[in-house]
């Protein structure tokens, strides 16, 4: 059942978190202009996997599963700069598909888990859990129409996954990030029966968070309808390993990270991780260097303007591509957050949002406000 979600604000205000195609008739009951606020998505044509799916890896498939890992990735890099060229061709009977290989590699990377940059290393084909918890399966806590992403890629089919590699103590899906406590679905062919391709515009991985998951996600896009032409948005923390970002080279036709910090101290004390801003920078310069729309979402967090936002905008702003901004205002001091975290126990202020969103204008950057 699907469930409208409510929160009461400060001053009384009601707030529809995520609003999915079923809250259009409340919205409009309470707001006859609603509009589910859409802009065109430059550049794309066809979702990427779908040619990943055609291209030939040059290999059988007893050819590839007789090689080493090392190997594999130099046959995947390989392909990939021939599809950047335009010198790869189409797969005969015989050979693996380039998406089929990515999915071989994302399967030997769960024999010692490196999926995301906390690299845990244990054995998830074994049934090993490492910190995010999950197996090998991706499990989907949830799957709707979301009308509220950025207008590029809204109205999204969202599809939910179980499980996260970081511990966000204002956490506002703490619900999911736990797998084993998740009464979900494992992610599979049925899924995609689901989306409504007259209403959606594009199908999102968000979660918990997607790296974790790659390896079922991969799964999954293996067995799409041929004919399926939504663009892949992926949803990320951006706590992600290299070797994560170069699979999904070729699969994700939008990607929509979140910078969250800019000050390791920061990181530790609300996410439970030292080195994100390292880490999450590398993975956009990895992101924008795949040539595809990237919209990095600064979720606004009370008091940390000066040591998180503020240069996160300034490492956006340097970049010789630059990626959009979404500047987000709905901080909400959920899950684990008390009246004794100080600036972190409110809400955020206007004020903090519009001095993000005047950083942001003065340094160049293209700006989405929600
Ligand atoms: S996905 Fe990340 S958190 Fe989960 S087991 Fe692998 S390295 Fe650890």
């Amino acid at each position: 059942m699907i469930s409208t979600r409510l929160r009461v604000l400060e001053n009384g205000a009601l707030e529809v978190v995520d609003p999915r195609v079923e809250d259009l008739p409340l919205l409009r009951d309470i707001d006859p202009e609603f509009e589910v606020i859409t802009d065109p998505l430059p550049g794309f044509e066809t979702p990427r996997f779908q040619t990943m799916r055609r291209l030939g890896s040059g290999f059988s498939d007893p050819e590839i599963q007789e090689m080493d890992s090392e190997e594999l990735w130099r046959i995947h890099d390989v392909a990939l700069r021939g599809w950047m060229s335009g010198t790869s061709s189409a797969k005969s009977e015989s050979e693996v598909s380039v998406l089929a290989l990515k999915l071989e590699l994302a399967r030997r990377i769960l024999r010692s888990c490196t999926l995301c940059a906390r690299r845990c290393e244990v054995d998830r084909l074994a049934d090993q859990r490492g910190f995010c918890g999950l197996g090998s399966k991706a499990i989907v806590a949830e799957s709707f129409i979301h009308i509220g992403e950025e207008p590029p890629i809204n109205p999204s089919h969202v599809i939910s996954l179980a499980g996260c590699a970081l511990r966000c103590r204002y956490c506002q899906q703490s619900d999911i990030l736990f797998p084993r406590k998740v009464r979900g679905t494992y992610l599979d062919g049925q899924f995609w029966k689901h989306p409504d391709c007259e209403v959606a515009r594009s199908l999102s991985f968000v979660g918990g968070n997607p790296d974790e998951s790659l390896f079922g996600i991969l799964g999954f896009l293996q067995s799409a309808p041929i004919g399926w032409a939504l663009p892949i948005v992926w949803n990320t923390h951006a706590y992600s390993s290299i070797e994560t970002m170069s699979l999904l080279n070729g699969i994700v036709d939008v990607y929509l990270p979140d910078l969250k910090y800019s000050s390791s101290a920061c990181a530790s004390s609300w996410s439970q991780v030292h080195n994100y801003p390292q880490v999450a920078q590398r993975t956009i310069v990895q992101m924008v260097d795949q040539n595809v729309p990237v919209i990095v979402r600064l979720l606004i967090l009370p008091g940390h303007l000066r040591c998180c936002h503020f240069p996160a905008l300034q490492f956006l702003a340097s970049l010789p591509t630059r990626p959009r901004v979404s500047i987000r205002g709905q901080y909400s001091p959920d899950w684990q957050i008390t009246s004794s975290d100080g600036a972190m126990a409110g809400r955020i202020s206007r004020e903090e949002v519009a001095l993000a969103n005047n950083m942001a204008q003065s340094l160049g950057l293209d700006c989405i406000v929600s």
